[in-house]
């Protein structure tokens, strides 16, 4: 097979012929380098090469082409060439005008390059960067394991279980030649599915999750029973709290009912988190953070669940689902929300590309003029729907209910009754969604009359809701709506029968129970976003620290109720 393509497409004459050039100097002995002027002559040379079956790893495409926008032109040269990724070439103008903005929003590129481009810096830099993607999504070969099964529940966790982890996996039917050849090599029958193949020949019988995170090398013993902070959860705030803990020389023990990643681990592609202009899947960036926990010496224990906090002998003691218990100096709780999901894997797939949990913020801008879909019966739905009919051409409200009164607010459903490019839909519900690689199209199941449809959609905003985890607390530990009071909203006179017990005001983040603090999503007031989750992390350790008495003290703020509570 000949070399992967570059394809290049601008119809500016000297910008084309210096991006070709310039690649060519840097990448032409492992890739081609085609370019083309015309939207007409550039769809033709790719039919060409899609038909000669030649992979082509990026397609550079000016967003102002004459007679075809540069991002309907990257759809239909994507539709022939769909592992190609997709950069658009857009103009030097750091302005939400910029035609980037709303391409990556509604998920239609992957990159930019801003024209124009210095060599080392930039070009090389990132468009290295665009190929290292490419090639990732090109590796088959290596898997870790081989799963044998049926389409059965157990089997469908475990493959479920298996993508969470991040771990390359190939999949036999149980019936199938190849399963049923895997089975009987190793003397197994289909009684007990399903089974699990190591790569170096370990096999696993119907693997509970301890022992999937033990085969993939994850700790799922406590190893240390004291230490300085333990810190409960590992999603953005419990790992950012691990890191910056154990970096500052605390003895730190992370507790994870699951493996590590929380909310953000399961999305795609986190667009918000700064220092990622493309965006970065949840998977990537909850991963790194782990290892770097373990690399400053953390320990993490996972298939973990705390089922209890109580304070005993001057320590506090978290109770662990299997009977373990891990005395702490201080206890970090970092246990996020359970969010209610749509469960339909095509939306889930598109999480970041069109498909968005929680309120618009920085997508709105780029629903000019598209028609947008909304999930959700409660206020934060209604605001959102209020947000995105300032810029969209029309927004749809799906409610799977017979009316917005029992969960909205009045006076939002009566503003919605009055703009006119919103329409509410009762009693429907969201049954699929379409589109590779960004939303295209929904399908919406009418309870009502049992019908389905299909219908054209650009964005859908999921504000369904969810609980936050923090049952397992003691009473002693003040809520609101299940989210742990910190800080300055901890009730310290005797209005609460779990009052805060010192002549000191709580530390921002300290619960109601000194030592204990809580970071990220489970906090009220928190910000439900992975940036704010990771700094309450790492302003929890500096509290712990403070807590601890571990700094010279003179250095430290005075803490006192409202010079820092929140
Ligand atoms: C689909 C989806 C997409 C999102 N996209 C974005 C986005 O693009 N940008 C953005 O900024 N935010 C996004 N968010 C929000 C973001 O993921 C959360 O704000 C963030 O993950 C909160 O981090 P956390 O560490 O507080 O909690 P979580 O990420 O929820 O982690 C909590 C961890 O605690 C563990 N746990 C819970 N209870 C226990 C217990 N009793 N014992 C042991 N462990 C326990 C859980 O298993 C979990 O791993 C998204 C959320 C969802 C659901």
């Amino acid at each position: 097979m000949s070399r992967p393509v570059l394809f290049v497409i601008d119809d500016d004459a000297g910008v084309l012929h210096a991006l070709r050039d310039d690649l060519g100097r840097r990448f032409g002995e492992d890739f081609r380098v085609i370019g083309e002027s015309s939207a007409a002559a550039g769809l033709a040379t790719l039919r060409g090469l899609a038909d000669a079956g030649e992979p082509v790893a990026l397609l550079i495409v000016d967003h102002d082409l004459s007679g075809m926008p540069g991002v309907d032109f990257l759809a239909r040269a994507h539709a022939m060439h769909p592992l190609a990724k997709r950069v658009l070439l857009v103009e030097r103008d750091y302005s939400a005008r910029s035609p980037i903005v709303a391409a990556m929003t509604l998920g239609q590129a992957d990159y930019h390059i801003t024209k124009p481009w210095t060599l080392e810096q930039v070009l090389y830099r990132e468009v290295s960067g665009f190929l290292a993607e490419w090639a990732k999504d090109q590796q088959v070969g290596f898997e870790l394991f081989d799963v044998i099964g049926r389409e059965d529940r157990d089997t469908l966790e475990l493959r479920e279980m298996l993508t969470k982890f991040g771990e390359p996996f190939r999949f036999f039917s149980a019936d199938g030649e190849r399963g049923r050849q895997l089975l009987a090599e190793r003397g197994l029958g289909t009684s007990q599915l399903p089974v699990v193949i190591r790569h170096d020949g370990h096999i696993l019988v119907r693997p509970t999750l301890a022992q999937m995170i033990a085969a993939v090398g994850g700790n799922t013993v406590a190893d240390v029973t004291e230490c300085d902070v333990a810190v409960v959860g590992a999603g953005p705030a419990g790992l950012t709290a691990a890191v910056y803990a154990a970096s500052e020389g605390l003895l730190t023990v992370v507790l994870e009912e699951t493996v590590s990643g929380g909310q953000a681990g399961s999305s795609p592609m986190i667009r918000n988190y700064p220092g990622f202009p493309h965006g970065v899947s949840g998977y990537e960036l909850t991963r790194r953070s782990c290892e770097q926990a373990w690399m400053f010496g953390a320990h993490m224990l996972f298939a973990q669940l705390a089922t209890g906090l109580e304070r005993r002998g001057g320590k506090h003691i978290v109770h662990l689902a299997d009977g373990h218990q891990i005395s702490a100096e201080a206890v970090i709780v970092a246990t996020g929300i359970a969010w209610r999901r749509l469960g339909v894997p095509r939306l889930e797939a598109l999480v970041g590309s069109g498909v968005f949990y929680g309120a618009a913020g920085s997508e709105l801008r780029a629903m000019e003029g598209h028609s947008v879909f909304v999930v959700g019966a409660g206020n934060s739905a209604g605001q959102t729907t209020l947000s995105l009919a300032r810029y969209a051409r029309e927004v749809t409200m799906l409610v799977r209910g017979d009316s917005l009164e029992r969960s909205m607010s009045e006076y939002l459903i009566r503003e919605i009754e009055a703009t006119p490019n919103i329409t509410v839909r009762l009693r429907t519900e969201v049954s699929d969604g379409h589109g590779s690689d960004h939303l295209e199209a929904l399908t919406l199941h009418d309870k009502q009359h049992d019908r389905t449809e299909q219908v054209p959609a650009a964005a859908l905003f999921v504000l369904i809701g969810g609980e936050p985890r923090t049952q397992w607390l003691p009473e002693t530990v003040q809520r609101q709506w299940g989210y742990i009071l910190t800080g300055r909203d901890v009730v310290r006179d005797g209005s609460h029968p779990s009052r805060w017990p010192l002549d000191r005001a709580p530390l921002p983040l300290e619960t109601s129970i000194p030592g204990v603090f809580a970071a990220g999503d489970a906090r009220y007031r928190s910000i439900k976003r992975v940036a704010s989750a990771v700094g309450d992390g790492a302003t929890a350790v500096r509290l712990v620290h403070e807590y601890l008495g571990a700094e010279d003290e003179d250095e430290l703020p005075v803490a006192s109720a409202g010079s820092l509570g929140r």
